[in-house]
């Protein structure tokens, strides 16, 4: 009797060797970018409750901490600062001896092929918490755009390899291109926040970095979550402002336009698989309702596999060893 023609895609599942050869998606320790929150004071590791397993670090225990991601295989850290104190105007962020400029100054001392992006905001420099300069209630672009470029110039002069602005001000990206190539800086690259939701999945996050806006909300530099064309306009003027690579964030509710930008534009493109999508699988985790090991792997190569080349995230140790 005749067999009805069908196709037998299970040929190629038959063994782990034949996945093996024919798996589209492949997660490498060098994909992976890990946060690091640092600390002023001495021999302090706070692990930030809502995000277990995530530390702020003070300068001297980085050491370890920069060896430990070395032998793992990571290439690059990104820096956020939790200084001790704040201002209107967020003068850590920018003064020579600032949380950020510290450590970059350790982590270039200490291993000078680790690269380190120093990520260029306000908020965790501000008293109210805003990623710029608030006049009459309402963040100031232009101002806060005097700020940024400080902000990043000095960054770079303390050693930092790349520079990623994540405020989202309109022309962040031309104004510290200018900045950094007056300063002597042209061969630093801008790692852009250029696609940058208004997301509670950062909510984690705020107390790490203890950046909680102390009135109001970020929806007005911020990009709302149901826009999808937005985010081509946006990724479209940091490209044309010099943005040599393009972040997505968050990720995992953002997959569709991690998607849409790999295939718009030409540059390597990175997704920030943020605090709040760590800490739901932390907490399931620890209640153990899920396989943490498979979801982590599963969730990072979904990412990859959307478009990403590279992902900035909490897990990126943890993944690295598993990948080993
Ligand atoms: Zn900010």
């Amino acid at each position: 009797m005749d067999q009805i023609l069908f196709k037998r895609h299970r040929r190629l599942r038959k063994s782990a060797a034949l996945r093996e050869m024919v798996r589209e998606t492949h997660l490498h320790p060098e994909d992976l970018i890990y946060p690091l929150f640092i600390v002023e004071g001495e021999n302090t590791r706070n692990e930030i409750s809502s995000m277990p397993g995530t530390f702020q670090i003070s300068l001297d225990l980085l050491k370890d901490e920069i060896e430990e991601i070395a032998r793992l295989g990571i290439k690059a850290v990104i820096l956020f600062g939790v200084p001790d104190e704040k201002d209107d105007c967020g003068t850590g962020a920018y003064i020579d001896d600032g949380i950020v400029q510290k450590a970059t100054r350790v982590i270039k001392e200490l291993a000078p092929e680790m690269l380190v992006i120093a990520d260029t905001c306000l908020c965790e420099y501000t008293d109210h918490g805003h990623c710029g300069v608030v006049e009459e209630g309402y963040v100031q672009n232009d101002q806060s755009l005097e700020l940024l470029v400080k902000t990043a110039v000095s960054q770079a002069r303390a050693g930092a390899d790349i520079i990623a602005p994540s405020n989202m001000m309109d022309g962040f990206v031309a104004a510290i291109r200018k900045g950094l190539d007056e300063a002597g800086f042209q061969e630093i690259p801008i790692m852009s926040y250029a696609v940058k939701y208004s997301s509670a999945f950062y909510g984690p996050f705020r107390d790490a970095a203890n950046s909680t806006p102390q009135f109001g909300d970020r929806k007005t530099y911020q990009m709302d979550p149901a826009n999808r064309l937005e985010a081509l306009r946006e990724a479209q003027s940091d490209m044309e402002e010099g943005a040599d690579m393009l972040i997505v964030k968050p990720a995992l509710s953002y997959l569709d336009i991690i998607r849409d930008v790999k295939n718009d534009f030409n540059a390597p493109l990175v997704a920030y698989n943020v605090s709040g999508e760590y800490s739901l699988i932390k907490a399931a985790a620890l209640n153990g309702w899920i396989d943490e090991k498979a979801i982590v792997m599963e969730m990072l190569t979904s990412i990859k596999r959307a478009g990403a080349d590279m992902i900035i995230t909490y897990f990126a140790k943890d993944a690295a060893k598993w990948m080993d």
